[in-house]
């Protein structure tokens, strides 16, 4: 499935709802918002073929039920009752086939941002929700810095190539802050440019690559000596280990 075949329909102030598409139906990941997704299959002659859920937040699954009342599809999601609809709850490393169109995903189980957060790896696609975002991570409302650290070292294991399909578009605010914990990194000041070109021409930033995280993205880059100096000068004593590091430079970003 090529990118063009994956649409970010647009949600609440900087959603995406991404939906996969061929000629006649479509997948939608995180429809929070069942109106844009309504909108578009009319005006694309499509039917749904699947809903794919993340994680628990309204603004992820509120448009579940609305959709399910048109469409009868499956709901691939967590075991979290939190989210009412899901039809096929998944855990760590099970697959299935995406209905109609033959993709294989596996679910990664990757807290940090949730406790029951997961994401969709398959065809060279991550559905990563909330946990990991372009030059960025959630916000730890469920999870502790291990964690977070853990599921980001683990989706960091995926081929470079790998493209990244965020829940929101965060990319240019992120940057700004990682300039501050990663000052003298050159890929950032040169996704930089190209993010704000996109921003300017109101296009998604979005998707990232594991290769772009890996070189822009600082809380996936806890190792790096320029990341530990300014994550420690923040915390106000060496921090020593990544996890310390990434509690350091999530809190700073909080306060960014
Ligand atoms: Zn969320």
């Amino acid at each position: 499935m090529s990118n063009h075949d994956v649409i970010p329909l647009r949600a609440f102030a900087d959603n995406y709802i991404w939906t996969l598409r061929d000629g006649r139906r479509a997948a939608v990941v995180d429809p929070g918002d069942a109106r844009p997704v309504i909108d578009y299959l009319r005006a694309e002659k499509l039917e749904l073929a699947a809903i794919l859920n993340t994680h628990h937040h309204a603004d992820h699954v509120g448009g579940n039920a609305a959709l399910l009342a048109s469409w009868n599809v499956p709901v691939y999601g967590p075991h979290d009752d939190r989210i009412r609809e899901v039809t096929h709850r998944l855990r760590d490393g099970e697959r299935f086939t995406l209905p109609h169109f033959g993709i294989e995903f596996e679910v990664m189980e990757i807290p940090g941002h949730t406790r029951s957060h997961i994401a969709f790896h398959g065809a060279g696609m991550l559905f990563c929700g909330d946990t990991l975002f372009a030059v960025g991570c959630g916000r730890l409302f469920e999870g502790t810095p291990r964690q977070m650290h853990d599921s980001l070292s683990r989706l960091m294991k995926l081929p470079d190539g790998t493209r990244v399909y965020c829940g929101h578009e965060y990319t240019l605010s992120n940057i700004r802050f990682a300039k501050a914990a990663d000052p003298a990194n050159a890929a950032l000041r040169e996704l930089e440019a190209k993010a704000a070109k996109l921003r300017d021409q109101d296009l998604p930033t979005l998707p990232s690559t594991i290769g772009q995280e890996r070189s822009t993205n600082p809380f996936v880059r806890c190792l790096e000596p320029a990341v530990i100096a300014t994550a420690s000068k923040f915390a106000g004593k060496q921090l020593a280990d990544p996890v310390s590091v990434l509690a350091a430079i999530r809190e700073w970003k909080n306060g960014f």
